[in-house]
């Protein structure tokens, strides 16, 4: 940080691999705590402080929102925070006359983000909750779980179905209530577990 200069335009990047924070999931996946997180950051300094630019690449493990597959893969993120220089934040509202003089001090003890990545973490936790998947998928194309057994149907394949009539007890059941309302609720359900 202190090789960056305080004119307007003068930038660095840095690139470093960081411990993932805890609890950085949602129910279904989330980044592993204390994962290792590579992290690209431009610091660049602007009129009233630094603009910090950051892309990390967040790896990710969790489970198929169709057949509970473990899974895992990766986000990557963009974040962006601005840290304002030391005198920009506590003389906000006094004269302009003054700013010449801190114009002169030491750039060092400006710089409160100095060697300190830990202010980026609700910056980049805040990207990688908006990038975690509602429904992560072990693979684009997952057929889900059978609807009468549980058993995951890319195992199963594709001729897996049900003889209905294997117990004589259920079978009279459904003989019972076979009309075509109840095909129906018994489709939407399939449909339902498959997706949910
Ligand atoms: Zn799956
Ligand atoms: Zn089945």
């Amino acid at each position: 940080m202190r090789q960056l200069g305080r004119q307007a335009g003068s930038a660095l990047t840095q690139t470093r691999t960081v411990p993932a924070p805890d609890d950085l999931r949602l129910e279904l996946i989330g980044v592993p705590a204390g994962a290792d997180v590579p992290l690209e950051v431009r610091f660049e300094a602007v009129s009233e402080g630094v603009l910090v630019t950051g892309t990390a690449i967040a790896p990710l493990a969790g489970e198929c929102a169709r057949c509970l597959a473990p899974l895992t893969s990766s986000v990557t993120v963009g974040f962006q925070e601005l840290y304002l220089y030391a005198e920009s934040r506590h003389d906000k509202h006094e004269k302009h006359d003054k700013h010449d003089d801190q114009e002169d001090q030491d750039a060092g003890e400006l710089y409160h983000l100095d060697g300190d990545l830990l202010d980026l973490e609700p910056a980049f936790r805040d990207a990688v909750v908006l990038a975690l998947p509602m429904s992560p998928l072990c693979r684009e194309d997952c057929p889900g779980l059978c609807a009468e057994c549980g058993e995951p149907l890319a195992d199963a394949g594709p001729g897996h179905r049900h003889d209905e009539a294997t117990d004589p007890r259920w079978a009279a059941l459904k003989q019972l209530g076979d009309t075509e309302d109840n095909h129906q609720d018994r489709r939407a359900r399939a449909i339902d577990l498959q997706e949910g």
